[in-house]
């Protein structure tokens, strides 16, 4: 089986071929370019192609790649929202995704971001590296007995679950379902419930049309003020232009974003003063209680290392023909 592999970075490919060593009849070719609709054709003579979250697996771009031969996309993340599966279905393309691959990844680095805008870590360590060693705008609270809401109790919130439980906090949630595995220390309460009890409010449910913006101003109003807001799952459960009305509301101690909505537009790649004056993530990053990161919540060793061998191990399901829980 051959494997066009999109928007290669050098970290995708060390582990990807140290991965296929345990793998045969697999080959794999890495390209820098990432899959949009324009590129979909440079997929001629593969029976599969790899992408990722920042690709756009739209129904062009799958037409595309139905023409040219592809049976099936391989998605290297957990988020699908970015492929037309509708269109996928129609056309026979198959797409499997890595549905968990080291949850603790992303769930350390929701806490981390939550650490780092509660003790105002980046404006420490500014403040020092310029001989400022003064404490002023620097004070947070604890976060031992504190509210945690989680939103999203699947592998990564249930990961973020333990670890606030491990703060001494207490920890409520909300999701559609309830885990069970959990029930012992979370106390499943209503979204509005959730809204009004939280100190620190950690999002990890999936982007659907039931969740885009679910964080608007309605939603932001019914929080209790000095919440910190921390967003490691998809950008868009967050309306930007209503986040930044917040802050002006002086709603948050802090916001941690490792995802924001124009992500995919590429606005810090082409840094042309046009595209930064328009651009919220720009406005975002202007507050000083504001703390965004570029999407690295996955970004461990162990979950590249998972990554790639699930990935991997979905290709071996294709070609043997397998059914798999890792179908879309
Ligand atoms: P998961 O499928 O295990 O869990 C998602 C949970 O959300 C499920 O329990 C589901 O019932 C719940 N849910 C669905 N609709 C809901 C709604 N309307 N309201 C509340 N809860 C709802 O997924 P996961 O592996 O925990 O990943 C969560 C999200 O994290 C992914 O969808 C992805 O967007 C994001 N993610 C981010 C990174 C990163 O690097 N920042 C990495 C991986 C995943």
């Amino acid at each position: 089986m051959k494997i066009l592999f999109y928007d290669t970075k050098s970290y995708d490919k060390n582990s990807f071929e140290k991965e296929l060593q345990n793998f045969t009849g697999i080959e794999i070719d890495y390209l820098k370019t990432d899959l949009v609709p324009r590129t979909a054709s440079l997929a001629e003579g593969f029976d599969a192609v790899c992408a990722f979250v920042s690709s756009d697996v739209n129904a062009e771009a799958l037409r595309i790649l139905h023409e040219k031969g592809v049976k099936l996309v391989l998605m290297r993340c957990a988020g699908f929202n970015n492929v037309d599966l509708e269109a996928a279905r129609q056309l026979g393309i198959r797409i499997m995704r890595v549905p968990g691959y080291s949850p603790e990844a992303v769930a350390e680095h929701a806490m981390a971001l939550a650490l780092a805008c509660n003790r105002r870590l980046y404006k420490a360590y500014n403040k020092v590296r310029e001989n400022d060693f003064s404490l002023s705008g620097l004070m947070g609270f604890n976060f031992y007995q504190k509210t945690a809401g989680i939103i999203g109790t699947g592998k990564i919130g249930a990961a973020m679950c333990r670890i606030c439980r491990g703060f001494g906090m207490i920890v409520i949630a909300y999701d559609v379902y309830e885990n069970e595995s959990l029930k012992d220390f979370v106390t499943y309460v209503s979204l509005e419930e959730l809204l009004a009890q939280s100190d620190l409010i950690s999002l990890h449910c999936p982007l659907m049309d039931n969740t885009y913006h679910m964080v608007n101003i309605e939603t932001i109003r019914k929080m209790k003020d000095g919440v910190i807001l921390v967003n490691t799952s998809r950008g868009a459960l967050v309306k930007t232009a209503d986040l930044i009305e917040g802050i002006r509301m002086h709603k948050f101690a802090g916001v941690g974003l490792d995802v924001y909505e124009e992500e995919t537009n590429n606005v810090f790649e082409d840094r042309s003063d046009e595209i930064l004056e328009h651009s919220t993530t720009a406005r975002l990053l202007s507050f000083p209680n504001v703390m965004i990161t570029s999407h690295q919540g996955f970004f461990t060793e162990e979950a590249l290392g998972a990554i790639a061998q699930t990935t991997l191990q979905n290709a071996m399901d294709y070609l043997d023909g397998k059914a798999s829980n890792n179908d879309v």
